[in-house]
């Protein structure tokens, strides 16, 4: 298969990786199509039951899945309800408790902290940009490279697009209200926020309203609108702050690697090809329902005040975000290789934002 039609199949992540294997795998595995041959996969998520968007992403692969197979490859969705470790996901799909995992990369920072950079960076790349450098810039490869490791592949499953940054029960008007503060904030923004004296936990989703209600946190940032009024934060916090530290939130596929070998050529196509889909649509869900939710925002909560950190606080954690990446790049080569991958493109991406998309809004 040539680069081009992996591309257009949306293959090129696993392929890249497992170009060879995969060539290997169509000749050693007789095709399945309109054979006997039935998969059951099993997937874990990182979300309580039911949740919203985040959630609908894995069902509807599941359904895919099943569809296009015509019933021979079936995927049971787990939610953290059920397996009760949402932070867990990583190794449970590591060691083949579970085939697949629907998640986000940064939670795995503990693990290598290269795996945060492809969630989303503060300052970072948006939406497009980043996409634009998952498929044509490198990114996949880098990224297969990363979780390969671990024996693991990685595919995207869908953006939150900018987040916000979180809801605070008092306003932030310097650098000094950061210290102490205790923030649920996961990833590289959660450092950045410890360098302004702020203390960052991370928690899982379904603990959250409780925390922030008991005042084990002071402040919480999780998504946008589309999600964070489900959560019920505007009951507690007033102040809600535009983002800096997620600009271009992805979620994360985790697939068994040796799991994913196994698979009929065929299986496979079908599994990469839905995942894409399904993503599509997630970052898509997430726009519109963080359309919906702002309106609700405005109409239903009008006490909640929608702010931006003050001149004097962005400057901060912009100078932070650049020290503790230059600081991780010093002392990890592979960090050093896919941050300044994605440094160069953005540089070059930006000239293109900046006088298409960036004017445009402009002139509207
Ligand atoms: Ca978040």
């Amino acid at each position: 298969m040539k680069r081009r039609e992996l591309l257009r199949y949306g293959m090129l992540g696993a392929a890249a990786t497992l170009g060879w294997a995969c060539r290997q795998r169509t000749e050693a595995i007789p095709s399945a199509a309109g054979s006997a041959v039935r998969v059951h996969w099993r997937l874990a998520t990182s979300w309580p039951p039911n949740f919203p968007v985040f959630e609908e992403g894995p069902r509807r692969l599941a359904e895919r899945l099943e569809k296009m197979s015509g019933g021979r490859f079936t995927l049971e969705v787990d939610s953290a309800g059920k397996h009760k470790a949402p932070f867990g996901v990583f190794d449970m799909v590591r060691n083949g408790t579970y085939q697949m995992g629907h998640t986000a990369a940064y939670y795995w920072k503990g693990k290598e902290v290269v795996m945060s950079l492809f969630t989303t960076v503060p300052f970072g790349m948006n939406v497009l940009e980043q996409y634009a450098w998952f498929f044509y810039g490198g990114g996949m490869e880098l990224m297969q490279e990363v979780f390969g490791k671990h024996g693991l592949l990685s595919f995207l499953a869908g953006n939150t697009g900018v987040q916000m940054g979180g809801w605070f029960r008092r306003e932030i008007r310097s650098v000094q209200d950061f210290r102490g503060l205790k923030v649920r904030i996961p990833g590289l923004g959660g450092e950045v926020l410890a360098r302004l004296g702020a203390e960052p936990i991370i928690l899982p989703a379904g603990e959250l309203y409780t925390a922030l209600e008991k005042r084990v946190i002071d402040a919480v940032e999780w998504v946008s609108p589309a999600i964070d009024l489900m959560m019920g934060f505007q009951e507690i916090a007033e102040y809600y702050y535009l983002g800096w530290h997620e600009p271009a939130a992805e979620l994360q596929y985790l697939v068994n690697k040796r799991s994913f070998e196994e698979l009929p050529p065929e299986f496979q196509a079908m599994l990469v090809t839905a995942m894409h889909e399904t993503a599509l649509e997630t970052t898509a869900e997430f726009f519109a329902r963080n359309v919906e939710g702002l309106e609700a925002l405005r109409t239903k909560y009008p006490h909640v005040k929608i702010l931006r950190f003050p001149d004097e606080v962005v400057a901060a954690l912009k100078q932070h975000t650049r020290q503790l990446l230059q600081e991780y790049a010093a002392r990890d080569p592979l960090f050093r290789r896919v941050w300044e991958s994605q440094q160069r493109f953005l540089e070059r991406a930006r000239r293109w934002t900046e006088i298409s998309e960036q004017y445009y809004f402009t002139i509207r």
